[in-house]
Order: C-alpha cells, then structure tokens, then sequence
C-alpha cells in the first residue's frame, strides 16, 4: 500500500483525509491519506520517511507551509514566488518536489464558479496572509487588470504588492479598499474573518451590482460577508469549491488521475449527513 500524510499541526480538519481516500477507492487505487500531527523537531525524520518508495507524497498546512521548503529537493517557481508548499510529490528517485494547489486550486474553483476567466479582471483581495499570497499569484499569472490588496496590517499588504509587481497595489482596510471595491469585478475574503472572527472583512454594498465575491472561509459554509453579498443580488462563494480544486490537482500529480473532484465533493457531503 502507498502512503500519503498530512502534516501541521494542530491538525483540527478532515477534509482532505475524507476528499483523498475516497478518491483512492473510486479509482481502485491502493494508497492511504493519513494526518500526522508533528512537532517541528520531527520534520526531518518524517521528510527522510518521504523518501521512501512507500509514499506517493505529502501536504503541508499551517505552520510548517514555508519551513518545509528547507527540506525538499526542489520547489515549482510559483510556490517560490507565493513563498509556500502545500503539496508535495515523490519522484520515482526519491527527490521531493513541493508545489502549491492553493493558486491554482482558486482559478480554477472561481472560473467554473462564477463562469468566467480571471484575465482582464479588476479584483479586490482582502488579506495578506499564506492565502491571499497564492490568491494574487493566481491572479497575476492569469493577467488580470489589477488587484488591490488591503490588510488589517498596512505593511504587509504593501510588501505583499512590491513582491507582485505593478499590477498590485497594498493598502488597509479603510477609504482606498473601499474605493477599490466599487471598482471591482471580484472581491475576496483571504482572511480568517467569518472562520476565526466574526462579521465581514468588507461592506459588500462599496461593490458593483456585476461584482462576484469569493469567501476563501468554508467553515462556516455561509459567511456573514456571504449572506449579506446574496442578499444584494451578488454572485457568491465559499472556499469549498477551491479546497475540493486544489485536491483535486495534489491527486492528480500523485495518481495521474484527473477530475477526482466530484468524488471529492460527495464524500465530505456523505460525511457531512452522518
Ligand atoms: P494567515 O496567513 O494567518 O492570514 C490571516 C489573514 O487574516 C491576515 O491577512 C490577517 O491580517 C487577517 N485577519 C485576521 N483577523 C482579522 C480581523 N479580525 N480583521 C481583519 N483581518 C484579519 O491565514 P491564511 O492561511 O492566509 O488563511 C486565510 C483564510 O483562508 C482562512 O480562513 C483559511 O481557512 C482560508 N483558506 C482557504 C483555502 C481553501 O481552499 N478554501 C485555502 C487556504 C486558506 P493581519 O496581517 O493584520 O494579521
């Protein structure tokens, strides 16, 4: 049997212990997903169990995203640029390369959500975080017109922005933000307002009437800047759709076996009815 682990701690989650090994079984696939909650001392040893020919690959969340990166053999340019692994596949040599599905993972979960493509659009990202650096990768390599981060903490907006480029620009949360929303063609929660705090990160009414927003937050499902966007009229997401996207990818760089998704979505909705 092969293995795949999800390392981080604290490891409070299970949706992508539920999403992986029920792709597995659908596809008839002899590998098990499992959570290994560890210290930050026990990274070196888990890596050099990677390596071993038992293992398809790994993920990473919070707080090893970026501390993993001293242990691999390699890393993609885009996770280079967002400054964090997520995933991680085992070459048939043993030489570990770390990507990250969560760029991705968002273009393709707001393109088929909202039906649209991400070039030419003007977004406005709020947050600064692990999140909102893969969001704006995302963005700037699918050319979009501009985007306009703001963040609770000013001077992380603006380094994020000098790291992307021109098309970029960092700000708080107050009158600039603002003025970016009414401009805006998406809008998006990449803070952990609605999961962690309560209320909304952005007033949904600053938005164009044509606007989308996309909440990163799953949990809960229906965000208090999500309700108040429907009860607008706008189009609206929660992050599930990119949770189940970014899956999705890891699997398919594991398995070769793409569009596991609706396998996906299924299990942690079977899971969520027991
Ligand atoms: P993070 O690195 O800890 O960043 C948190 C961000 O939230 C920072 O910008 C922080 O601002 C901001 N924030 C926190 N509390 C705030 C408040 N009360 N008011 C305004 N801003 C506040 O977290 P992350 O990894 O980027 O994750 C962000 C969110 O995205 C989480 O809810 C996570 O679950 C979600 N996420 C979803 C997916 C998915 O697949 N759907 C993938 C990744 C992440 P400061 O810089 O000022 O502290």
């Amino acid at each position: 049997m092969k293995r795949v682990a999800l390392i981080g701690r604290p490891l409070r989650r299970k949706h992508s212990e539920i999403m992986h090994n029920a792709a597995f079984a659908e596809y008839d696939i002899d590998a098990i997903y499992e959570l290994r909650e560890l210290d930050p001392g026990d990274i070196p040893r888990f890596v050099s169990e990677a390596r071993g020919d038992g293992w398809l690959g790994f993920q990473v969340t919070a707080p090893y995203k970026r501390l993993i990166m001293d242990h691999l053999d390699e890393f993609e340019d885009a996770a280079s640029r967002i400054g964090a692994v997520n995933s991680v596949v085992r070459r048939e040599d043993g030489r570990l390369v770390g990507f990250n599905t969560d760029a991705p993972g968002f273009r393709r979960a707001v393109e088929a959500e909202f039906d649209i493509g991400l070039n030419g659009l003007r977004v406005a990202v709020a947050g600064a975080g692990g999140a909102a650096r893969a969001v704006v990768q995302a963005l700037t390599s699918a050319e979009c017109d501009s985007v306009v981060v703001g963040n609770r903490t000013t001077s992380k907006a603006m380094a994020l922005a000098n790291e992307f480029g021109e098309r970029v620009s960092g700000t708080d949360l107050g009158r600039a933000f603002e003025d970016a929303l009414r401009e805006a063609d998406l809008a998006v929660n990449a803070t952990t307002v609605g999961m962690v705090d309560s209320g909304a990160a952005f007033d949904v009414n600053e938005l164009p009437s044509t606007a989308a927003v996309y909440d990163l937050v799953y949990t809960p499902a229906e965000t208090a800047l999500l309700e108040r966007a429907r009860r607008r009229g706008l189009r609206a997401s929660n992050g599930l759709g990119m949770l189940i996207a970014q899956a999705e990818i890891a699997f398919e760089r594991w398995t070769g076996v793409p569009n596991s998704g609706p396998v996906m979505l299924e299990a942690l909705r079977s899971k969520a009815g027991e």
